[in-house]
């Protein structure tokens, strides 16, 4: 099998506050995506998270930084060649969708940081985001500064000491600060240039036991379908380690809930690779970058609806234990990210509910036992999840929830 050069091999974040040009930025690098994503399985992945794949090339003989590209030919008619193709993982700016964008940090290699120069620094999704970008863990990154096209030489130069100043002592600390307008198409070449030497491939083992993050699950057969045309089961997210192949046996965890004899328990599911889809196209075996559809031999029934999201996929008998419950390191922020100065943050109380991110999944519990430093909790629906796995913390505060803290299973 040869590998195709259009399934993307890394995952890119875009991150950054509401309006300052994520969804621009997505759709100057990546062309049509609107019309290449239209196929029922990938709007279905694309629309929960929201993602495009970009494909970065080079013309020949050019010289840096005026060689990069995503043409697939000059001015004059000349072939580029391409470097890589890259999946964008576009987050929601909306505020209460904080968990969806830790959810998608999960699957990220690096990210953009988009600031708009026309508004002051940091705005609250822009040091949010950031913070999510230090929770998780992601040090690879680029900052673009957005929108230059609308102000003048010295906004962009005050605008630019402001977002130094924001990201000293973070993650992002020595991120370069790309200027660009992704709406005028303005130095792209540059950011390409930037996401090339800060954003590299991950060095990945394909021979690892497979593994993949569920983050949508769906029915794709048309109401009335009869059991003879009926597909099977679709789950869409990203693989994290080794490859998944056609043909492959397949283990979800913590899979289903079934009721004997008065007793409920979670069940993990085996199943088997029946197609795969990445990057556009059915394809034989899928690696870790983008995002990709498998279709498998569930009945569809289990899979509708995202009844499976947040599960773990992989190798039968590899994968990370079920909880239901946990204990877990805590470390509560100094304060509610985004919120005035004085919201200080109480200590974790036993009884009380959280809204707990780990990996691709989203779940609620109570906790039921608060020590300094420490929480253990009980899961409504239990996680998949390896020790050591970081966990973002969110509280109700009035009508939503905020993150306060980040917590390690233990
Ligand atoms: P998002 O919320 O971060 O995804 O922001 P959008 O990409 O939807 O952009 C918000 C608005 O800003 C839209 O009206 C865009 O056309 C505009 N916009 C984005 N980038 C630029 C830019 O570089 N220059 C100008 N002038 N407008 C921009
Ligand atoms: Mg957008």
């Amino acid at each position: 099998v040869t590998k195709n050069p259009q399934q993307p091999e890394v995952n890119i974040g875009l991150v950054g506050h509401v309006d300052h040009g994520k969804t621009t930025l997505v759709q100057a690098l990546s062309g049509s995506w609107t019309d290449q994503h239209s196929e029922e399985m990938k709007r279905g992945i694309s629309i929960r998270l929201g993602y495009a794949d970009a494909t970065f090339r080079q013309i020949p003989g050019a010289d840096a930084p005026e060689c990069y590209t995503v043409e697939e030919e000059t001015e004059d008619g000349a072939e580029t060649d391409v470097l890589r193709t890259v999946s964008f993982v576009d987050a929601p700016g909306h505020e209460t969708l904080m968990a969806t964008m830790l959810s998608g940090a999960a699957i990220m290699d690096g990210a953009i940081l988009l600031v708009s120069a026309t508004e002051d620094v940091p705005q609250a999704q822009t040091a949010e985001h950031l913070m999510a970008l230090d929770i998780i863990g992601i040090e690879n990154i680029v900052i673009a500064q957005n929108k230059v096209d609308l102000v003048d030489r010295e906004r962009a130069v005050e605008n630019y000491e402001q977002i130094k100043e924001f990201v000293e002592g973070t993650v992002a600390e020595d991120a370069p600060i790309v200027p660009i307008s992704a709406q005028q198409e303005v130095n792209l070449d540059l950011l390409i240039e930037a996401i090339e030497s800060e954003i590299p491939t991950p060095d990945r083992d394909e021979t690892e036991d497979s593994q993949m993050y569920v983050a949508r699950s769906f029915d794709i057969n048309r109401p009335g379908t009869t059991w003879d045309g009926l597909m099977g089961g679709v789950i869409g997210g990203s693989v994290v380690a080794g490859k998944l192949e056609e043909g492959d046996e397949l283990e979800l965890r913590p899979g289903r809930e079934v009721e004997e004899e008065g007793q409920t328990e979670w069940r993990s599911i085996t199943t088997e690779i029946r197609s795969l889809q990445a990057g556009g196209n059915m394809v034989d075996e899928v690696r870790p970058g983008g995002l990709c559809g498998v279709g498998t031999g569930l009945d569809p029934s289990f899979t509708k609806g995202d009844a499976l999201a947040g599960q773990v996929a992989g190798e039968p008998g590899t994968l990370p234990p079920t909880r239901e419950q946990f204990t877990m390191n805590v470390e509560l922020l100094d304060r509610v990210v985004g919120g005035d100065a004085d919201d200080g943050i109480e200590e974790i109380s036993t009884g009380e509910p959280l809204m707990l991110t780990v990996g691709t999944a989203t779940t609620v519990g109570a906790v039921t036992s608060a020590r300094s430093g420490e929480a253990e909790v009980s899961l409504k629906r239990p996680v998949c999840a390896e020790e050591g796995t970081k966990i973002a913390i969110n509280r109700r505060v009035g009508a939503r929830w905020r993150l306060i803290g980040i917590g390690t299973l233990k």
